[in-house]
Order: structure tokens, then C-alpha cells, then sequence
């Protein structure tokens, strides 16, 4: 099936109150474990480049590796880019094919990151792409995104409706108290924020900082409206852990592509077990 737009995808997650997982990839095995584990469990799925995976591959390419992967796919399948801080970057990829990108103005005061979305806005809608924007700063570290824990701001839901309504933006990343990376004290989510939002609006929202949340916390989250939830550390960790595990119990074993199968194997489990909990399997 061809890519399609994040937007419908979203949009059909809200109606059906359950929630698409995007998932960070670095490589073409790894686009691949996103497909599988969406056909595996008949679930729609996000595919999400960071600047890290762009600065490597380039934007062309990421587009090629994921609509190769997808043409064998019957499930709905797009390609995001997560936390685009360089217009020069969004411009390609957005010209170059992906079907939504993140702006993450959200280092800028909350004036300027309206302007500076609003024109991504035009420009990607003008292709028929869709845009994630953000308000509020999401703690941790996504490639070249810092941003100190205790700075994080909780993001109100009148600064977000605000946010939503100047930008013209498709769907809304608002701090909530996740993070990015390992969590190394328990977070303390506003999930009233999400509740607050979906009470009063259609809005699409995402939620950043999937990895290592509890499952009784992930499914809350979808209860309260988030839409789209990203998870990047934890592919990472599964694909690293992967290799190191097969060849360490392998040691005389040089078909890498036995270790690879390992590690495809590996990610594709932890994929499935996210589009069960976020209640997206079947709903392909
Ligand atoms: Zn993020």
C-alpha cells in the first residue's frame, strides 16, 4: 500500500478512541520491524525519522527505504519527521515525499514559535503535508534537542488552544512531564492537561517520551486523547541489547545476517506489544 497521509490516520485514531504508536527508526532493517509488527497485528503505524537518521541517510533516501518497505504492506503507513528544528530540512523533507513533519520551535518563546510554525504550516500544507508543532518543552535529550528537566514546562490547555488555533497546525505535542531518553526518576505527568484539551476540542495529540511509561499509565494516556505516541529510545535500546545479546552467546557465528535476524526479530516483538497496549492492533 502506498504511504498515507498522518493526518487521516490521526483523525480515523480519534474517532476509534485509540492511538497510533510512531516509532523512531535508524535504519532500513528497522523500517522494515515497524512494517512486520503493523502487519502482524493489523495495526496502522508511524514511521519517524529523527535529524539524527536524516543527517545519515538524507531525506531522499529515508523516503525511498520506507515506501519500498511499505509496497509489500496491506496496512495504513506513514513517514514523520520527529522534531524538525531546521527549516532548510523540513523544506527537503517535505519536498522529498514524507507525509507529516514535527516543527519544534519550542526553544523559542511562545510568539515566536507561533511564527516560526505557522510558516511551516503553509509550506507543507501546500504539498498536502501534515504538521506536528510544539508547545511547552519536552525534557531529555532527541538528537539535537536538550532541554534541562526541571525547565520543563507544563504546557496550560488555553496556551495550547491558543497555540492550535494561530499555527493552523494538524496535531499538537503538549508537555505533559514526559521525557525523552530513560527516565531516571519517575515522571509526573499532567494527564489532566490531555483530558482538559480533549474535552474541549477535535484536536489531534501527540505524546513524546513513550519509552519506559507504565502500561497502566500508556493506556491512561490514550483514555485521556492522545492520538500518536512516540517512542524512540526504547527501538534503540531493544536493537542494541539485540545484537549484543546474539553475539555474545554467538561468538563463533560470522552470518551477521543471523544476527541481524535476531535483532529484526527482537524489535519486532517490542513494536507489537505497543500497538496492543495503545489499542491500535486491528484497527488496520
Ligand atoms: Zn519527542
Amino acid at each position: 500500500m502506498p504511504l498515507v497521509n498522518t493526518v487521516e490516520m490521526l483523525k480515523a485514531a480519534r474517532d476509534g478512541k485509540y492511538c497510533v504508536g510512531a516509532f523512531n527508526v535508524v535504519d532500513y532493517l528497522s523500517i522494515e520491524a515497524v512494517v512486520k509488527a503493523a502487519e502482524n497485528r493489523q495495526s496502522p503505524a508511524i514511521i519517524q525519522a529523527s535529524s539524527g537518521t536524516i543527517k545519515r541517510f538524507g531525506v531522499k533516501t529515508l523516503v525511498e527505504m520506507t515506501r519500498t518497505a511499505a509496497a509489500k504492506s496491506t496496512v495504513p503507513l506513514s513517514l514523520h519527521l520527529d522534531h524538525g528544528t531546521d527549516c532548510k530540512v523540513l523544506s527537503e523533507a517535505i519536498a522529498a515525499g514524507f507525509n507529516s513533519v514535527m516543527i519544534d520551535a519550542s526553544a523559542h518563546p511562545f510568539e515566536k514559535n507561533i511564527e516560526i510554525t505557522a510558516g511551516v504550516v503553509r509550506e507543507a500544507h501546500a504539498r498536502g503535508v501534515s504538521v506536528e508543532g510544539e508547545i511547552g518543552v519536552v525534557a531529555g535529550v532527541e538528537d539535537d534537542i536538550v532541554a534541562a528537566h526541571d525547565a520543563s514546562l507544563y504546557t496550560t490547555p488555553e496556551q495550547a488552544i491558543e497555540f492550535k488555533e494561530k499555527t493552523g497546525i494538524d496535531f499538537l505535542a503538549a508537555a505533559i512531564g514526559t521525557a525523552h531518553g530513560v527516565y531516571k526518576v519517575e515522571p509526573k505527568l499532567n494527564i489532566d492537561t490531555l483530558r482538559q484539551i480533549r474535552a474541549q476540542t477535535d484536536y489531534l495529540l501527540v505524546v513524546h517520551g513513550g519509552t519506559g511509561l507504565a502500561d497502566c499509565v500508556v493506556r491512561e494516556l490514550v483514555e485521556a486523547g492522545a492520538n500518536k505516541f512516540n517512542v524512540s529510545t526504547m527501538v534503540k535500546q531493544v536493537y542494541n541489547d539485540a545484537l549484543f545479546e546474539y553475539i555474545s552467546n554467538n561468538r563463533e557465528e560470522y552470518n551477521i545476517l543471523k544476527t541481524l535476524d535476531y535483532a529484526f526479530k527482537s524489535i519486532t516483538a517490542m513494536l507489537e506489544t505497543y500497538m496492543v497496549l495503545l489499542g491500535s492492533a486491528g484497527r488496520a
